[in-house]
């Protein structure tokens, strides 16, 4: 067999590859981190960018299985931004210049929520001069609904695959039309035929998942040439449905060791695209993200939701709420950026090159 240090050179990877970065341990993992870092700094620089995460809503009209504000959850307090809470947060942002939004919530289709959304990605870019960047992550949507928010100026939609394998795709949502694979996977064309950078991503560490699965969901994202993902642990949450299985799943501390080596195998599959280090990362380590800029990520989104509203957007069970607001300070993030040796991209977009290279 090939000795690791020389498959780390390839520039194209098969599966088996893939099966055998994720597999990597102790001195292979190290191999794996280095050979990583020298690719980010020649594909993308030093710089880690600042999205500042605003989680309008956690009114949902879907049942996912596994996340906490799911339709059916009796047991949520749910909650809408008004648009001067959203504005407060985005000046928050743009004086502290973050460059970027990151909008987030719950997934409703409807002409209304289609307009307040419209209204607010115009008003954001008129208090910013038009200097704050905009990404959405509110679900499946229509095409024609996908091309309105771009026209009113988001230009990058976060909308994860969760799994690329259909049966596992499958045993995670309900089986109905609403929650269907083949629509998620088409919500991904349609967004970048609309001209949106666009972004991906899956859990890791779900139950009926494997190595061979996720190295599939890499490849995956490869072949949708993708410009951003974002990937994290999976981490239960006591009132949803896949909490039965909780008994079945690897360590929490594996998950994250794995998601670790998934941000370093996507680096190595595709060089020049943007990656965040996540919530639930730092969730379950409180230097998740330092260990994921160290793996290959170039992106964090400290979350500006007015704070308390935190509590209410808990998708997993101990995710940080109210309490960890000094963990999201800007102070905080620029300390971590540099204390990792990385420069933070102070009022820079910081648009992946793939895309550019991509137009
Ligand atoms: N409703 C939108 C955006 C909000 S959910 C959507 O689903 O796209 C954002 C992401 O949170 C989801 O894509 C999912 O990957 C993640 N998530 C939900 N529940 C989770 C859990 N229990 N553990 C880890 N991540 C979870
Ligand atoms: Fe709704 Fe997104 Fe949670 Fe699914 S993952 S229930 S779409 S918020």
């Amino acid at each position: 067999m090939k000795a690791f240090s020389e498959l780390l050179n390839q520039t194209e990877f098969s599966k088996d590859d893939m099966m055998r970065i994720l597999s990597a341990e102790e001195n292979d993992e190290q191999l794996l981190f280095n050979k990583v870092h020298q690719l980010r700094l020649k594909h993308i620089g030093n710089k880690v960018y600042l999205r500042g995460l605003i989680e309008i809503s956690n009114i949902c009209s879907k049942n996912c299985y596994y996340c906490g504000i799911r339709k059916d959850n009796k047991n949520v307090n749910r909650y809408l931004l008004n648009d001067e809470e959203v504005l407060k947060a985005a000046e928050y942002a743009h004086k502290n210049k973050f460059a970027s939004l990151v909008i987030q919530g719950g997934e409703l289709e409807s002409e209304s929520w289609t307009i307040r959304i419209e209204t607010l990605l115009r008003k954001i870019k008129e208090i910013s001069n038009n200097e704050l960047g905009i990404t959405l992550s509110l679900g499946e949507q229509s095409e024609s609904i996908f091309r309105r928010w771009f026209d009113a100026g988001a230009h990058r939609y976060l909308l994860r695959f969760e799994s690329s394998d259909i049966n596992l795709y499958h045993r995670i949502h309900p089986n109905d039309e609403l929650h269907s694979y083949k629509r998620r996977m088409e919500a991904i064309d349609l967004l970048r035929n609309c001209g949106y950078q666009v972004g991906t991503g899956v859990m890791i560490g779900l139950p009926w998942q494997n190595i061979e699965i996720l190295a599939e969901d890499l490849l995956r994202m490869k072949d949708l040439d993708i410009d951003m993902c974002g990937m994290g642990p999976y981490i239960e949450h006591h009132d949803t449905p896949l909490y039965k299985y909780k008994e079945e799943l690897i360590p929490i501390q594996e998950r994250f060791n794995l998601t670790l080596k998934m941000i370093a195998a996507l680096r190595l599959l595709i060089n020049d695209i943007n990656i965040a280090g996540t919530t639930a990362m730092q969730c379950i380590d409180p230097e998740g993200r330092e260990k994921a800029f160290k793996a290959g990520a170039n992106v964090v989104m400290p979350n500006i939701t007015p704070s308390k509203y935190k509590d209410s957007y808990l998708l997993y069970d101990n995710k940080p709420g109210s309490n960890d607001d000094e963990d999201d300070s800007t102070e905080k993030v620029l300390k971590i950026i540099e204390d990792t040796g990385f420069e933070a991209g102070i009022g820079l977009w910081g648009d992946s090159p793939h895309f550019k290279k991509r137009n």
